[in-house]
Formats: structure tokens, sequence, C-alpha cells
């Protein structure tokens, strides 16, 4: 399937499973945004950040990617730390912060049950994935956030996995951008030290780098 659209309808049933799941949390959480989080700002931007699903409590709270996540306070202090974003972050939509030359987005863009999207998730929602790369017309630079975020993007970029393989730091040059992958800024790696903030902060820095060449 081919979608014509980067953001899929709030009420999107392609996925059974996310679809039932959202409507339980309807339910239980009446006051979180409960639908597929769109990406955090606009087409105009050369450098693209995929995760890989919003966070039960964080996104799917907000409605905002890596929004009151965990792993969106260390995303966030990094984008502002490289003047990637202005303002300041405060886990919520409306804090007012602004990204810079860069925008947002999730691999699989409805919550999944344990944070865990099926293979035939990833591939449902990628065609959304694709409209959003495929929109942005200054795109210089994806920085995927995870192995299931970086596969997710290598197939929408139409690349072969085995020439691509997914490693911390591993940075690809394609005809019309670069791929730069990183170990997911969760919870779990951050507190297992699999991801260290020099580490994050040095693989932001490359994504910047790649996006704006002259900066
Ligand atoms: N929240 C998101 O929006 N994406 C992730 O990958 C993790 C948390």
């Amino acid at each position: 399937m081919r979608a014509r659209t980067s953001e899929p309808a709030q009420d999107c049933a392609l996925c059974p499973r996310l679809a039932a799941f959202r409507k339980e949390n309807r339910k239980n959480y009446p006051d979180y945004f409960n639908a597929p989080v769109p990406s955090f700002a606009g087409a105009g931007a050369r450098l693209l950040i995929v995760g890989l699903a919003p966070g039960l409590h964080g996104a799917n709270q907000t409605g905002r990617p890596f929004t009151g996540d965990w792993a969106g306070d260390l995303l966030y202090a990094t984008l502002l730390k490289h003047g990637l974003a202005r303002g300041s972050y405060a886990e919520r939509a409306d804090d007012g912060l602004e990204l810079i030359d860069c925008a947002i987005t999730n691999a699989v863009r409805c919550v999944p049950p344990q944070n865990k999207p099926t293979p035939e998730e990833i591939k449902t929602c990628r065609p959304f994935l694709t409209a959003q790369i495929e929109g942005m017309v200054h795109l210089r630079a994806i920085l995927a956030l995870g192995k299931i975020a970086h596969d997710s993007v290598v197939s929408a970029l139409n690349l072969k996995k085995k020439d691509h393989p997914f490693a911390h730091g591993a940075h690809y040059e394609t005809a019309k951008l670069s791929l730069i992958a990183s170990y997911h800024c969760s919870r779990y790696n951050t507190n297992t030290r699999v991801l260290t903030e020099p580490m994050f902060d040095a693989v932001v820095k490359e994504a910047k780098l790649a996006a704006m060449p002259q900066l």
C-alpha cells in the first residue's frame, strides 16, 4: 500500500491489535491523546529523526513524539544543546518547544502493547513513513533511533537491509541523503549504559553535520 498522506487517520484501523488497544486506552485513560501521534514539525526540515512508537504514558498521552516519555528527556535536551530546538521542553505538547530544521516521527504511529509493535504492524505503518520522507523536499539526513526504526527507514528508502545493517553510529550515504543509526535513547538503554549521553550527543552531532554541512 502507498499512503498519500504521511499521517494516519485519527481512527486508523489498519492494525486491528493497535486499534483495539487504542479503544481500551480511550476507556482507561480518557484524558490521553489516544490516537496515531503525528510527526512533530514541518516538511521544510533537513533532518528527520525516526523513533519506534509512542509510549503509552508519554507520546500517547501528550500527542507529540517522545513527549512525556523517558526517552524524550535525553532526546530534547540533546536537540536543544545542538541548536536543533529552541524554547524549553516541559513534557507537554503545549510547552512551546520548537524544532529548528529538524522533524521527529515514529516508525509506528500508534502505541503498541508492551512497547512492541509486530513486524506486520511495522510494515503496515511504513507507507506513512515513506510519505513523510517523500514529503520532505529539503531532507538531507535521517537519524534512526534503534534497529526497528533503522530497518523500517531502510525499507522505506527501498534499500537492501543486508547492505545497510543496523549498528550504533552506522552512517550510510545514499543518492539522496545520509542515513545515521543510533541505539534508541530508551530508559533501558541509558540505564544499562548501552547508550551513554556522550554517545548520543556524538551521533546527533554527526546527523546535524550530515544534514547541515555548512554549520
Ligand atoms: N516515544 C516516542 O514517540 N517514540 C519512541 O521511539 C519512544 C518514545
